[in-house]
């Protein structure tokens, strides 16, 4: 069967294996067909050489954590065949820490989880898969293609999830939402701080393309000028950018008491004038909270599929710019001027 692969640390090695075995049994007693994966930046980070580890015993790491499929095959009677299924991507430490202990594997101490298409797990971007039914999620019908949107949901609906749980310290009353970067994972934050009723802004350095459309179809604002420009002091930010200035000028921004949720990853490298004294002040003086947020666990999936089924079907459709079929997979994986969310068709 077809998977696309790469060699982890090997810029350049992606390529289409044409005769990969098909899944062991040990991955797990559902069958699934793949109907599709979606890309996000880890991919292109992984395909860069920069990030990713093959399973044990093996020189090429399977691509794909962003999945949708259809179950060929469930002893175990938890799915149906023909019902639409996603694969929960991280699976538990083996030790287990006290987190993956409990299926908060999301908050993972020790680094020895497990990552389909990332770390060490075979990705989803081949013919057929196989899945534990702990971490098979099954999909409502009427979602259709859109589900591939699952995964990064889940990321989004966990960083929600420890939003709110910081913010009930105290009396918990926000009004205002900053999302900086309107990427996939800003405006999925965006989608699900507006169904909590919040006024939502996203800033984004586009003029041009599908972003400020797509957030004015939320109802939110969108914004293309600095953060210290923005005249409104946020009672929570997403941060999508990882764009070390932006990172830095929301901490200073967000109004007191606020939450600031970190959920870019930067790349590194790069550095910047910093007064750590004034930054620290801000922080202590007005009680805030800047935390990271990856990942996410069973919770968050099914709260992710909560809130895909609750959007406007057409506005997550409009995420997905582009579906390549498999076998033009390298297009797929080459960035284009207008993307949001590019997606790998299996089954076209
Ligand atoms: C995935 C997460 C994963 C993270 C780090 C992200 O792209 O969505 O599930 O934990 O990469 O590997």
């Amino acid at each position: 069967m077809r998977a696309v692969t790469v060699t982890p640390g090997t810029a350049g090695s992606l390529s289409l294996v044409e005769d990969y075995p098909e899944p062991a049994t040990d991955e797990g007693s559902i069958l699934v067909e793949a109907l599709a994966v979606g890309i996000c930046g880890t991919d292109h980070e992984i395909i860069a050489g920069h990030y990713g580890e093959a399973p044990p015993g093996f020189d090429r790491l399977v691509l794909g954590h962003e999945s949708l499929g259809r179950v060929l095959e469930d002893p175990t009677g938890t799915l149906q065949p023909g019902d639409l299924v996603a694969g929960i991507v991280r699976y538990p430490d083996p030790v287990p820490c006290p987190n993956c202990a409990v299926g908060e594997w999301d908050m993972c101490r020790n680094g020895q989880f497990t990552e389909h298409g990332i770390k060490a797990l075979p990705g989803f971007a081949r013919d057929r898969w196989r899945i534990p039914p702990r971490f098979a999620v099954g999909l409502d019908p009427a979602l259709g293609r859109v589900g591939t949107l699952l995964e990064p949901t889940s990321v989004v609906a966990k960083a929600w999830d420890h939003i709110e749980r910081i913010g009930h310290r105290a009396e918990w009353q926000p009004q205002s939402v900053l999302v900086t970067g309107a990427g996939p994972i800003g405006l999925l934050a965006a989608l699900l701080a507006t169904q909590r009723g919040l006024a939502v802004h996203v800033l984004d350095l586009a003029t041009e393309g599908p972003k400020p459309a797509l957030v004015g179809a939320l109802g939110a604002t969108y914004h293309s000028t600095k953060v210290d420009q923005l005249g409104f002091e946020p009672d929570v930010v997403i941060e999508c950018t990882g764009a070390p200035s932006v990172v830095i000028d929301v901490m200073c921004q967000a109004a007191p008491t606020g939450v600031i949720c970190l959920a870019g990853v930067s790349s590194g490298g790069r550095t910047i004038d910093l007064d750590a004294g004034a930054l620290n002040r801000t922080l202590v003086l007005e009680n805030n909270v800047v935390f990271g947020s990856v990942n996410a666990n069973r919770r968050h999936w099914d709260m992710a599929a909560e809130a895909l089924a609750r959007a406007d079907q057409s506005w997550l459709e409009s995420l997905i710019t582009r579906r390549v079929p498999v076998e033009s997979y390298a297009e797929a994986y080459t960035p284009g001027p207008d993307d949001i969310k590019v997606v790998l068709d299996f089954a076209a």
